[in-house]
């Protein structure tokens, strides 16, 4: 097989003008980072808008690295988030005429290309063990010199050995020469030219990054390489592999990675300190998929803020896949986007309020069954009674409440909002709190209370607020809302709940009795 026959079986796409062929290309070393998603949502909306195609590509030659069921979670990671792909693995199976999408299943590909470059004279074996190279590096450290491979240091550029070898690429660069590169994210750039025989294929036969990024974005026909700023380091050997092939470069964008605050400081997500460098992490606490991709987008262009407000003004519905993405927007030199989580709850808070309460019965079970066992169970046995509680200050089927309270940021909130509701909860609670010592009302008091409240007329919050007026006024309190605030805390053991008037109509008035 050669180069011409892989050209011919994976041709040049015919697309209308302006389609990018863009890919996510992550490596199945752990969990889903967060970056990844960011980066998916970027090449969806690419692809999506220029009417392109978008691939998901897995990256597994390094084997030492590889971690058992990455492969899957990635996969499983992206249906959940709803991001849908045109070409690559997929749950059960490969999808698209480009393939395979899976590096470590086209070594045959990769090595018809390392023989074409050996047979040209870019590429050669070299023997170096790897005693040899740490010798040259630490005695290139010691004089002074750049460590590497390279020039005059390429041993086996000229010359045959025996042993174990990898491939090296022949470098024709100089490391004093500029080149002048526009990067789609970073704009106009001057990139040095590479000048190290760094390796192509490793000892273990599968390609580096370097070669099988350059051979599959060819020959997957990819226009518009979209990745992590990381690379940018390496675009010198890349463009000098692309261009030892003689194939065209393709666009490319260098995304700058999340950052986060930390000690006054702001650094990158780090894979090993930071949870909240894990997709599962947002899901474990039961952040809705749709809210975090909404969250993403405004990290991704910072005009998504003003789009959500508007919609919120005019009452309408979030739905992220009518945001108009522009790539140009994307943040700039600089610094990358800054993780917030305050504003990530704000944006969730919108999607949770959205829900009927029939549906957050149902997500706040599922959740909870692996999260919080005991909430589930009283969940369960309770159903009609929470979803009472979930209507409270919430858009049921039947009436479109004008005032929607968005005070459930994920569903990890939900007991701590609605525990007092429960009995067993509120039980649980109090011996926590030791409220019996600040219990808000002497036993004279909370006696009278509990006489008049029984009998006041509920039939509308009007009235009955004016009964309750009366009654504080009775009990000599300068400020109805002092009072409001002990009956409330008496109640619910809480400084703010929903309107009192819907708890007390869901809670019962027994239970109220019983509180007080
Ligand atoms: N496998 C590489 C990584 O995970 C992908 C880089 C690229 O998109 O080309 O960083």
């Amino acid at each position: 097989m050669t180069i011409t026959d892989l050209e011919n079986k994976y041709p040049k796409r015919n697309l209308p003008d302006g389609a990018e062929v863009v890919r996510v290309s992550p490596s199945p070393t752990g969990f889903v980072h967060l970056g990844l998603l960011y980066m998916a949502i970027i090449c969806q909306r690419v692809a999506e808008s220029t009417k392109g195609i978008f691939i998901l590509r897995i990256e597994d030659t390094d084997t030492a690295r590889e971690v058992k069921g990455a492969k899957e979670s990635i996969v499983n990671m992206l249906a959940k988030f709803n991001i849908k792909y045109d070409e690559g693995l997929k749950s059960d199976t490969q999808v698209g005429n480009y393939g395979p999408y899976v590096q470590s299943e086209r070594k045959e590909i990769y090595d018809v290309c390392i023989d074409y470059l050996l047979s040209v004279g870019r590429a050669y074996r070299c023997f170096m063990t790897l005693e040899e190279l740490d010798t040259l590096r630490a005695w290139q450290t010691e004089n002074k010199i750049r460590p590497g491979v390279y020039g005059e240091y390429a041993k086996y550029r000229d010359k045959e050995g025996s042993g174990p070898y990898v491939i090296r690429f022949l470098s024709r660069g100089n490391e004093h020469t500029k080149f002048k590169f526009y990067d789609e994210i970073i704009g106009d750039m001057e990139v040095p030219e590479n000048d190290e025989d760094f390796v192509l294929r490793k000892g273990d036969g599968l390609p580096t990054y370097h070669l099988a990024h350059v051979v599959d974005d060819h020959l997957m026909r990819t226009t518009f390489v979209l990745r992590g700023n990381e690379w940018w380091a390496s675009l010198g050997k890349h463009i000098e592999i692309w261009q030892a092939f003689g194939w065209d470069i393709p666009k490319y964008g260098h995304l700058m990675s999340i950052n986060k605050t930390d000690d006054g400081g702001v650094r990158k997500l780090s894979k090993r300190k930071d949870p909240e460098a894990d997709v599962q992490h947002f899901l474990n606490q039961g952040y809705m998929p749709e809210a975090i991709i909404a969250y993403l987008l405004r990290l991704i262009n910072p005009s998504f803020d003003d789009w959500m407000k508007d919609k919120i003004k005019n009452d309408e519905k979030i739905n992220t896949s009518n945001f108009p993405f522009n790539i140009k927007e994307l943040s700039r030199g600089g610094r990358g986007p800054l993780l917030d989580i305050p504003k990530l709850d704000n944006i969730s808070s919108e999607f949770f309020s959205y829900l009927y309460p029939e549906e957050l019965y149902e997500l706040i079970l599922i959740w909870s069954e692996k999260h919080d066992i005991e909430f589930k169970n009283i969940l369960e046995k309770n159903k009609e009674y929470a979803i009472n509680i979930f209507s409270i200050e919430r858009k049921t089927k039947k009436n479109n409440k004008e005032k929607i309270r968005k005070d459930i940021n994920k569903l990890a909130d939900m007991r701590q909002q609605y525990y007092y509701f429960f009995d067993e909860l509120y039980e649980k609670e109090k011996m926590n709190r030791q409220l019996d010592q600040n219990y808000p009302f002497s036993t004279s008091i909370a006696r009278e209370l509990k006489e008049k409240i029984k009998d006041m007329d509920m039939s509308s919050i009007d009235l009955w607020l004016a009964q309750m007026k009366e009654f504080a006024v009775y009990l000599g309190y300068d400020k109805f809302a002092n009072f409001m605030r002990d009956f409330r805390l008496a109640l619910t053991l809480e400084e703010k709940t929903p309107n009192l008037y819907d708890v007390i109509l869901v809670m019962g008035m027994e239970r109220v009795m019983s509180r007080l």
